[in-house]
């Protein structure tokens, strides 16, 4: 050790006791992120969504957001893609007893208790376990639930998903990116197929068969309603 009058305190000695503040304040902001709207930074109360990057917010604070057309909305930039959003299919914890008074009558709450559970396994969602959500339905369960139970039917409803329909919530920043890389994968595909119902002109230059022969269009023809793939947007 060091400070003992012969030796010179190395120099992890010295910042160990910042680090370990550090580390606590990280913690506070993992479970936070479960508790918090990523938009209002409000509490997560129902109807609660999640974007396609695994965000969770409180639908009323998306609604808002998406009829304020002033323009200086907060966190423009954040949340550009929330139009995608989709209500979660949450499962109450049992042992969540929300805001509590300590001896001093100050009111405090457990962080790390979460607010909900995996209706499969138990786990509580408290930003210690991956959490997934079905974007086909909405259901959310632990990481541990969907590969434990290998289905292709949604556990709580009974609707049929695909692995591609996962959507892990809160993943770490590798699989935000991989997850944007998909929405915008997905977007581009979206785009194209309104350039194709509304870009007939240019297209039949490179084809003329192709006014006459509309059947030979890719899906979604020009004689589809278009406001599917007009929702992406
Ligand atoms: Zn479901």
């Amino acid at each position: 050790m060091g400070c003992d009058g012969g030796t010179i305190p190395k120099r992890h000695e010295l910042v160990k006791g910042p680090k370990k503040v550090e580390k606590v304040d990280k913690n506070a902001e993992l479970a936070a992120k479960w508790k918090y709207c990523a938009l209002s930074q409000e509490k997560l109360r129902r109807p609660i969504v999640a974007c396609e990057l695994g965000r969770l917010y409180n639908k009323d604070a998306i609604i808002e957001y998406l009829l304020d057309k002033s323009a200086e909305r907060p966190n423009a930039e954040a949340v550009a893609h929330i139009r995608g959003t989709r209500e979660l299919n949450l499962t109450d914890n049992p042992e969540w007893e929300g805001e509590r008074r300590n001896a001093k009558g100050d009111r405090y709450e457990d962080i790390h208790c979460g607010m909900f559970i995996c209706p499969v396994v138990g786990l509580e969602m408290n930003g210690k376990h991956r959490f997934c959500y079905l974007q086909t339905c909405g259901c959310v369960f632990s990481d541990r639930a969907l590969k434990e139970v290998k289905t292709e039917i949604c556990h709580k409803c009974g609707d049929p998903f695909k692995d591609e329909d996962i959507i892990v919530l809160n993943g770490t920043k590798e699989e935000v990116d991989k997850l944007r890389e998909k929405m915008e994968e997905k977007r581009a595909k979206a785009k194209t197929k309104v350039g194709f119902n509304y870009d007939m002109e240019t297209f039949s230059q490179l084809h003329p068969c192709l006014l006459h022969y509309p059947q030979w269009l890719p899906q979604p023809s020009p004689l589809q309603p278009v406001t599917q793939t007009l929702l992406w947007f």
